[in-house]
C-alpha cells in the first residue's frame, strides 16, 4: 500500500464504543456521551467543565468562540474585525466571516508560518477586536507575546489551536490558559471525533453563551440534553446554530483522548524527529523553527524547500508514489478575501507558498517509512 499523507487512526475499540451508543444506550444525539467527553477533555486539560464547549467541527467551535466574544456593543460603523494569518486552513476566516465579523488578513513569520505581530499591529484599526493565533503545524509559537500584544491593544485572543491538541508551552498544555481556545478532532487532526471540535472559553458568561449558541441559543438546552430531557418552555434571544456534538461523536472521542498520552503523542513526535534529523542535513531545506518552551504534537509535517526546488522536489516524490500536500493557499488569494486594493502587502506569506511542502505524517507510518520519504528526498535534492 503506498504511503498516505495523512489519516485517520481508529479501530476495535472506537468501533465498540460506537456498537454501545447505538445498541445500549439507543440515543444518538448530543446526550451523555458528550458530555461525559466534556468532562474528560475538561479533566485532561486541567480546566473546568463549565468553561469546555464541544461542537460538530472545528470550525463551529470557532465560530461560536468568534460569536461569545464579539462585543455586544457595537459603536463602530464597519462590522467587528479580527486579525488572523492569511496561511491558515480557510476555516478559520470563514468562522470569522459566520460569526458576522470581518477576517483581517496578516503576514506571517518567515521562520515559523505564525503570524507576524508587527504586521498585525500595521492592520490595526478601531473595529478591530480580536486577534486570532494559528498554531500552524502544532506550534504556539510568541504565545506569550500574542497575549501581551493584546492586552497593549485592549484586544480578545481567540486560538485556532486545530493542530495543537496535547501540545504545552512553558508545561501548560494548550488550552489551559487563555481567552478561547479552539480544536478540531476532524478525521486526521491529533485525535478525531470522526469529525468534531471544541472550544475552551475561560469566561464562563461566554461559555454559557457559547454552549447555548451551539443549540440554536435554546437557553438551558445543554444542560437538560445531557440530563437526557429537553428544554419545553425555552426562551431564545440570540441567534444560534446546530453545532452540536453527537453521542456517537463523543464516544469516538473519548476512545482517541484515551489514546493520546501514551500512543498517538510519542509516534507523532518520534517520526518528526527522524524528518528533523534527516532532513536537516539538506542544505534546500529549512525545518521550521520552535521554540525550547514548547513542547510541540505536530499534526502536520510541513518544511521549507529552498532556491526554487519545490516543484522540482514535488513532481519527483508524486513520481515514487509519496504524497505532499500544501498547508495552505493564502486566503488574501482567495477570491472571498482578496483584501481591497491599495491594503498592505504580504511578502512572506507569499514567499513561503513557494517553499512550504507538507510531508506524510500520522502515527500509522513506520520509522522505515518515514526514512523511505527522507532517502527519497536526499535523492532528489542531495
Ligand atoms: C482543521 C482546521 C480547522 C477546522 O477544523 P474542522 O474540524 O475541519 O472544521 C481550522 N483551522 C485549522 C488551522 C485547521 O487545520
Amino acid at each position: 500500500m503506498s504511503l498516505r499523507l495523512s489519516m485517520s487512526i481508529v479501530g476495535e475499540a472506537e468501533a465498540e464504543a460506537v456498537r454501545r451508543v447505538i445498541t445500549e444506550d439507543g440515543y444518538l444525539g448530543i446526550g451523555r456521551e458528550t458530555h461525559q467527553f466534556e468532562k474528560e477533555v475538561a479533566a485532561y486539560l486541567g480546566v473546568a467543565e463549565k468553561n469546555v464547549v464541544s461542537a460538530n467541527t472545528g470550525t463551529a467551535a470557532l465560530t461560536l468562540a468568534v460569536d461569545a466574544l464579539r462585543p455586544a456593543d457595537w459603536k463602530h460603523a464597519g462590522k467587528p474585525r479580527v486579525l488572523v494569518p492569511s496561511l491558515t486552513f480557510v476555516a478559520s476566516f470563514q468562522a470569522i466571516l459566520a460569526a458576522g465579523c470581518e477576517p483581517v488578513a496578516c503576514d506571517v513569520l518567515p521562520e515559523t508560518g505564525t503570524l507576524d505581530l508587527a504586521d498585525a499591529e500595521r492592520r490595526l484599526t478601531p473595529e478591530v477586536f480580536a486577534v486570532m493565533p494559528v498554531h500552524y503545524a502544532s506550534n504556539p509559537w510568541q504565545i506569550d507575546e500574542v497575549h501581551a500584544f493584546a492586552r497593549r491593544h485592549g484586544l480578545r485572543v481567540i486560538e485556532d489551536a486545530a493542530h495543537a491538541f496535547g501540545c504545552r508551552h512553558k508545561g501548560q498544555k494548550i488550552g489551559s490558559f487563555g481567552d478561547a481556545v479552539c480544536f478540531s478532532f476532524d478525521g486526521i487532526k491529533n485525535i478525531t471525533c470522526g469529525e468534531g471540535g471544541l472550544c475552551v472559553l475561560f469566561n464562563d458568561e461566554e461559555a454559557r453563551i457559547a454552549a447555548d449558541a451551539r443549540l440554536l441559543s435554546v437557553e438551558g438546552d445543554t444542560a437538560a440534553r445531557f440530563a437526557g430531557t429537553r428544554t419545553w418552555d425555552p426562551d431564545v434571544k440570540r441567534l444560534g446554530w446546530r453545532f452540536h456534538m453527537s453521542n456517537i461523536m463523543a464516544a469516538v472521542g473519548r476512545v482517541q483522548l484515551g489514546r493520546l498520552e501514551a500512543e498517538f503523542i510519542p509516534a507523532r513526535r518520534r517520526l518528526a524527529a527522524i524528518y528533523a534529523e534527516r532532513l536537516s542535513a539538506l542544505k534546500d531545506v529549512a525545518l521550521l523553527r520552535q521554540s525550547p518552551d514548547d513542547f510541540i504534537v505536530p499534526h502536520i509535517q510541513v518544511v521549507r524547500i529552498l532556491n526554487g526546488r519545490k516543484e522540482e522536489l514535488k513532481a519527483a516524490l508524486a513520481a515514487r508514489d509519496i504524497p505532499t500536500g500544501v498547508h495552505y493557499k493564502p486566503n488574501h488569494l482567495l477570491t472571498l478575501f482578496r483584501p481591497a486594493a491599495g491594503s498592505l502587502p504580504f511578502p512572506v506569506t507569499e514567499r513561503l507558498h513557494g517553499e512550504l511542502v507538507t510531508l506524510p505524517l500520522h502515527p500509522g507510518l513506520s520509522d522505515a517509512d518515514v526514512h523511505g520519504v527522507c532517502d527519497a528526498i536526499t535523492e532528489v535534492l542531495g
